[in-house]
């Protein structure tokens, strides 16, 4: 399949909570190759945006598809099998079991099972050495985001959902973490990431959409529209 076969579409997504509307008809296209940012402040949506896509929010009107499948109606679990994988803030790892033993669970939830892929994936994140044998129960923070994103990547999927990936790490980690979603964009991987650190976004993303109260109200290269933003940080920081 060409990689056109790989976009994930939404359009038209509207969601309620209990009267109040929290997305009022949004647009989003993820393109394979691409790092594409949702930035706002607090309450804007980002997260319901998010979860919709990742299928654990289903929105009250509105599409998602997934190259060929309409997979608006479609659980979590049957999105990370077609191949849209998501991390977790509260990290989703297994504290007894071994950081290997996490990566390999990863895989058999995802869209194959590629002892191959878990290696690759597995060195690209700086797990392969003696830190494979160890419980993920006491390891500090930074690495236990790479193990979870490493579970995540570890069933090969097409696309991959990032909810503020750079809370709680260093400028080192940070670095590293650029690093390693740029590669997986220029392999041809469609990358989500929401985030409130304009910073991080101004040196990952290739596009970005400015969301406010429910809608997208700007979007273009991430230079251009990040430059519209200047002077108006405050509006779009916010904690989380
Ligand atoms: P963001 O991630 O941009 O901070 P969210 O998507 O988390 O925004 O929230 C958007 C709005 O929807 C906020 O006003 C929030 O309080 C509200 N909201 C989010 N989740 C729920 C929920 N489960 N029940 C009720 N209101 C919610
Ligand atoms: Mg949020």
């Amino acid at each position: 399949p060409s990689p056109a076969d790989h976009t994930l579409r939404a359009r038209g997504l509207r969601v309620t909570y209990d009267g109040f509307t929290a997305l009022y008809g949004v647009d989003l296209d993820l393109f394979p190759g691409t790092i594409t940012a949702v930035v706002g402040p607090n309450g804007a949506g980002k997260s319901t945006l998010f979860h919709c896509l990742a299928g654990t929010v289903r929105p009250d009107t509105g599409r998602i598809a997934f190259g060929e499948w309409d997979v608006t109606r479609l659980p979590a679990h049957a999105r990370t099998r077609l191949g849209v994988a998501r991390t977790f803030q509260q990290l989703a790892v297994f504290p007894t079991l071994t950081v290997a033993e996490n990566v390999r669970i990863g895989a058999e939830q995802g869209r194959v099972v590629d002892p191959g892929a878990v290696e690759r994936v597995s060195r690209l994140l700086g797990l392969d050495g003696a830190v494979r044998a160890l419980p993920t129960a006491g390891l500090p923070t930074g690495t236990l985001r790479r193990v979870e994103l490493a579970r995540a990547l570890a069933g090969s999927p097409r696309v991959l959902l990032l909810d503020e990936p750079a809370a709680g790490l260093d400028t080192g980690e940070v670095a590293t973490l650029t690093r390693v979603l740029r590669a997986l964009a220029a392999d041809g991987m469609a990358l989500l990431v929401v985030e409130h650190d304009l910073d991080l976004v101004a040196g990952l993303a290739d596009t970005v959409h400015v969301m406010t109260a429910g809608r997208i109200v700007a979007s273009g290269p991430a230079d251009r529209v990040l430059e519209g933003l200047e002077g108006l940080d405050t509006t779009v920081e916010g904690q989380g």
